[in-house]
């Protein structure tokens, strides 16, 4: 705490994988060698830079960018980029710890990083939106590289986002390396990759209700967030069979009881997307939704709850209400939603509970997908890029298993995705010695 002071959910994220850790450490004291610990907290690192960019009016903007380079013990630096008035060191160090033991997860050869900038694309004109990424990227250019950052999306950063920036770095490198994933598809972007994240929490949600004879059909699901990550598990979810009641945005949350539909999340995808508009704007076009403005989901009562949106979404007192109505599974789509006594709370009272780094790793394991698929120079079909997605999903799923079972079959799957990552990265840096 001494040496991150003001960064609390750095030293939240830090503190809650720490937790997990200890009882397996002690058991292996190996990992107390060479200050291993008190390296993998510290960055490799940091990099902050002015961004400098001129808005409709004239005016000249300025925002700060930002890119945490965490570890490249087993791979190139990897991890997206967030634009939101919220950024700051703290929320993009967590983001970058917690991306290192996520990416380690996937079984591909990636390290972990995060950056990006306190702006704000709500309200901007796309003009605006493509000045800023090319000022971002005139920076971010010469820390980033095929073999050395691979940057992606993230909140307020999509394909639009991805193209201007990767534009920019090429024009300014004469270099079409993968520098960026999530790229768009003529642009050698992968297929599956915009659906990723939401597919694979469905899919790692799936395998756990599986291991209890139970699975989607008919289930009543509630899913925060309208971005990528929300829309994509809402359409997986209802393919499965489960009735998606919730959707949100920092507005308010939009209750469905009839449940969501193909029409109406392709009215939502409409309105997000390409109208940049609030979800009370959807539900404004969709007969039978109510609007609940300032409201977040988690009072509704459901089986399942996939919290989409952004960090510390759903305390304690939301998780008391879940469980209250009965909720029996929380997969977290977004990062670090749930605080950490709401975890501890579902975790202890039977609620099986999957925890960002190890549910939504199916984003960055696509985005592994396209760098190889770039390597190559060609594309897999939709098919075959949705197989080892689903693949990566169980394997990640029987990680935890392998580290978080205890007796009686009770799984902690924070403990066993926080032990599984930490092993795989722990082991490369005690191999590359003391750098
Ligand atoms: P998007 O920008 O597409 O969507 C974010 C959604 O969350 C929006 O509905 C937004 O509402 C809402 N939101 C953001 N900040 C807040 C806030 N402070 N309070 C309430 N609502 C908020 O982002 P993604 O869907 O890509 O990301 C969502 C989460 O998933 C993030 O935690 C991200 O780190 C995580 N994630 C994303 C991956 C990906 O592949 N995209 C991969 C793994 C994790 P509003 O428009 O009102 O701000």
């Amino acid at each position: 705490a001494k040496r991150n002071p003001g960064e609390p959910e750095y030293l939240q994220a830090v503190s809650e994988v720490m937790e997990s850790l200890w009882p397996f450490i002690t058991r292996h004291p190996r990992y107390l060698a060479q200050s291993l610990l008190e390296r993998l907290v510290e960055p490799e690192r940091i990099v902050t830079f002015r961004v400098s960019w001129t808005d409709d009016h004239g005016d000249v903007q300025v925002n700060r960018g930002y890119r945490i380079q965490h570890s490249l013990a087993i791979g190139p630096y990897k991890g997206g980029l967030r634009f939101h008035p919220s950024v700051n060191l703290s929320i993009l160090k967590f983001l970058a710890f917690e991306q290192t033991l996520k990416n380690a997860l996937t079984t591909l050869p990636m390290g972990g990083g995060k950056g990006g900038a306190d702006f704000d694309p709500k309200g901007k004109s796309d003009g605006e939106v493509m000045r800023f990424c090319q000022a971002f990227a005139s920076e971010l250019f010469r820390h980033v590289g095929a073999y050395t950052d691979v940057p992606a999306g993230d909140i307020g950063v999509g394909a639009r986002e991805v193209g201007y920036l990767s534009g920019m770095v090429k024009k300014l490198t004469n270099r079409a390396d993968c520098v960026f994933t999530g790229k768009g598809l003529p642009s050698g972007g992968s297929l599956i990759r915009p659906e990723a994240t939401g597919y694979g929490n469905v899919y790692f949600a799936q395998e756990m209700l599986k291991r209890q004879g139970r699975g989607f059909d008919g289930m009543r699901v509630s899913v925060s967030g309208a971005g990528n990550v929300a829309q994509y598990t809402i359409e997986k979810a209802m393919a499965l069979g489960a009735k998606v009641v919730t959707v949100s945005d920092s507005s308010g949350t939009v209750v469905d009881e009839d449940g969501f539909t193909p029409d109406k999340l392709a009215a939502l995808m409409e309105v997000k997307n390409r109208l940049y508009g609030r979800v009370s704007d959807y539900a404004e076009r969709v007969a039978g939704t109510r609007f609940l403005a300032g409201a977040t989901p988690w009072h509704i009562p459901v089986d399942v709850a996939l919290p989409s949106a952004t960090q510390n979404e759903l305390n304690v007192e939301d998780a008391k209400t879940l469980m209250k109505n009965g909720v029996v599974c929380v997969a977290e789509g977004a990062n670090m939603p749930t605080t950490i006594d709401a975890v501890r709370m579902f975790e202890s009272n039977g609620v099986l509970f999957a925890p960002g780094k190890a549910s939504n790793a199916g984003g960055v394991a696509t985005s592994g997908l396209e760098m190889s698929q770039n390597a190559m120079r060609l594309s897999w079909p939709r098919e075959e890029v949705d197989a080892r997605l689903l693949e990566i999903m169980k394997s990640i799923h029987e990680s935890c298993l392998h580290y978080g079972e205890r007796e009686g079959g009770r799984v902690s799957y924070v403990d066993g995705a926080n032990v599984a990552g930490f092993v795989k990265v722990a082991d490369a840096m005690l191999a590359q010695g003391v750098v």
